[in-house]
């Protein structure tokens, strides 16, 4: 996260008088997957509350090529994990144990904290493709104990050459009964290719990632490995694509309170991450114990914190 690297930022005026800003991902690896992080970038901090946008795949895994992400805690912060293909094992402190397909949410809200792992279940292996969130909690739930929802089924509701299936938020007064902090919307649009037509609050600010395929929205075109901030205001969203494809719509109301992140943890203070820090060091009861038999991810202190001689 402190690798920032340059990134492109380019404000186009759109047809109708909204901005659109177009930034580039930047790639992690993590484990032997690239990913594409779409937030934050160097150009973008948050869009609403998320904060975090993590583009995996698609990449064939394999017994050999698997990715397994080892417990680690999180403190402050909702995970949210979506699927287009594969399949992951999420087991957190909680005592929780969920496989994730395609089409299904896994929400886990760390609050004061909780520790987790996203392995491969090895059931089925070939393409695993996906999209990891953040969302940052506001203070009036961001010291609460973690909980963890998982959601088989959600609202879809289909719009002209595209199926809208609702993660998070409301569209259309259909709401995806997905716990929400925030005020705030999430979207996968599964676009089939022409015209379509999207409505939106205009209180939000809203972002596109296009996880595959490529959309053209008020004449700029918006490809894999970028976010396109779609700035507040707009009423709809009206976007085009000439042949199939898939993309995450996200948005919120723009957030009001100043957060500090680094590594896993949405904070306020440098204090506070330091206590987390800490805390998961030295095994405290805080974050709990993920029944994994893979091994804990150990970092080093934050950057304002001395080296002890
Ligand atoms: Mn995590």
């Amino acid at each position: 996260m402190s690798d920032d690297r340059s990134d492109s930022v380019n404000g186009v005026p759109g047809a109708n008088g909204h901005v659109i800003e177009v930034t580039d991902s930047r790639t992690v690896h993590i484990g032997p997957l690239s990913v594409r992080r779409a937030l934050p970038t160097r150009g973008r901090r948050m869009v609403g509350a998320w904060c975090f946008v993590d583009h995996m795949g698609p990449e064939t895994v394999s017994v050999e090529r698997s990715v397994d992400i080892a417990p680690h805690p999180h403190v402050g912060l909702q995970t949210v994990t979506w699927l287009f293909s594969g399949e992951l094992l999420h087991r957190d402190s909680l005592g929780t144990e969920q496989l994730i397909r395609p089409g299904q949410l896994n929400l886990m809200s760390a609050g004061r904290g909780v520790a987790h792992s996203e392995e491969n279940p090895g059931l089925t292996y070939g393409q695993l493709h996906g999209i990891q969130l953040w969302l940052a909690q506001p203070s009036s739930t961001r010291n609460d104990p973690a909980a963890f929802e998982h959601h088989r089924e959600l609202p879809r509701l289909d719009a002209a050459n595209a199926t809208v299936t609702i993660l998070v938020g409301t569209v259309d007064k259909i709401d995806a009964g997905v716990r929400g902090d925030c005020d705030l919307v999430g979207l996968e649009l599964d676009l089939h290719g022409g015209d379509t037509t999207i409505g939106l609050n205009p209180a939000f600010e809203h972002a596109l990632v296009v996880a595959s395929g490529a959309a053209i929205v008020d004449g700029v075109r918006v490809s894999p490995g970028h976010l396109a901030h779609l700035g507040l205001g707009r009423d709809e969203l009206r976007l085009s694509t000439e042949g199939p494809g898939k993309a995450l719509l996200i948005g919120g109301v723009p957030f009001s309170e100043r957060i500090l992140m680094w590594w896993n943890f949405v904070a306020r203070t440098e204090a506070e991450i330091t206590d987390a820090w800490m805390d998961w060091a030295e095994g405290a009861g805080r974050f709990g114990v993920v029944a994994s038999e893979f091994k804990r991810i150990e970092v080093g202190p934050p950057p304002w914190v001395l080296p002890l001689r």
